[in-house]
């Protein structure tokens, strides 16, 4: 059992809920592989508290802190800095100690990238579609249109968001290449093969037996599908993937590496891949016998 003691630095999740979150698992996880003095707690914040719960966090010399839904936009009103990358995509996951307070990053969108790369997958050149224009889908759009996605076909059902978003994500990478299309006009797209990103909620734990879309005909263009949930461990849309032929991957990956890109900017250390790894299996574990 590892020790708390007067020296032991603080980090922890905001958000609300919080209660079923994997982050402490991880976070505690890495701090007790590496040798690292830091715990990691779950910091439940009501709604109209979070500009308090940022500050009050600073003056107790909280190390750092994730944040989760419903806070990712809202909380960058309270922060001192904001990393390029975070400020572009405008949504913010890690929260690192700075003079006079925190500095704003989005690991969710790195971590997404390391995890794409862990599995041999590049998006320089690729057609990609991405299922889904709610919060996530616009960060990976953005990060599709940033690491050289040739295009990037934002399917979603309601367009307004899509069209919001490729006109947005244009305008700031300097491109045209992300294209907004109604979720239901996929057998429109060009005939090839896609990377496709599965950013809805639909599929999500406890409705395992929906999906976004549901044509065999989609499936037989994807040759890499990639869910970014991963409650249930195999979603729906990655059971069509591979039944037509393709990759499939889930989300839990994408869920390590925001993790571990945090813990890396805590600490200013690299975990090594032997410890990420390691975290992966206890996710891994926790997952299938959820
Ligand atoms: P969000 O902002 O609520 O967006 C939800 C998206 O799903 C929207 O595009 C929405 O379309 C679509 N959608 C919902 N119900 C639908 C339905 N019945 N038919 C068609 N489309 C539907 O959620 P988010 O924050 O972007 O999260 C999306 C997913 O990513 C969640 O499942 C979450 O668990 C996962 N996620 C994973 C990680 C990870 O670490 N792996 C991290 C963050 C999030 P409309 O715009 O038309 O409503």
């Amino acid at each position: 059992m590892r020790e708390i003691n007067g020296k032991t630095r603080t980090s922890g999740l905001i958000g609300n809920p919080v209660e079923h979150t994997m982050s402490p698992m991880i976070h505690n996880f890495l701090a007790e592989e590496l040798g690292i003095d830091m715990t990691y707690v779950p910091f439940h914040v009501e709604k109209g508290a979070l500009d308090t719960a940022v500050k009050g966090a600073y003056s107790l010399n909280v190390l750092g802190c994730n944040v989760t839904v419903p806070y990712k936009s809202d909380v960058m009103e309270s922060l001192v800095a904001l990393d390029d990358i975070a400020e572009k995509i405008g949504a913010v996951n890690t929260l690192v100690r700075v003079e006079g307070g925190y500095k704003g990053y989005n690991t969710d969108i790195t971590g997404l990238l390391r995890a794409l790369k862990s599995e041999g997958i590049v998006l320089e050149n690729e057609e990609v579609i991405v299922l889904g224009a709610g919060g996530v889908g616009r960060a990976v759009a953005f990060m599709c249109a940033v690491n050289g996605a040739s295009k990037v076909y934002l399917l979603n059902r309601t367009i307004e968001k899509a069209e919001h978003i490729a006109e947005e994500v244009n305008c700031k990478v300097g491109t045209q290449c992300v294209e907004a299309w109604r979720m239901e006009e996929y057998d429109k797209l060009p005939d090839k093969k896609y990377l496709v990103i599965q950013a809805t909620s639909v599929g999500l734990f406890p409705k395992v037996d929906e999906v976004v879309l549901e044509d065999e005909a989609f499936y037989k263009r994807v040759k890499a599908g990639y869910d970014l949930i991963y409650t249930p461990w195999e979603t729906k849309f990655m059971k069509l993937v591979k039944k037509q032929g393709g990759q499939a991957y889930n989300g839990l990956k994408m869920l390590l590496f925001q993790a571990v890109d945090a813990f890396e900017l805590w600490n200013e250390c690299k975990v090594p891949d032997e410890s990420a790894y390691k975290a992966y299996e206890l996710l891994q574990q926790a997952v299938t016998k959820r």
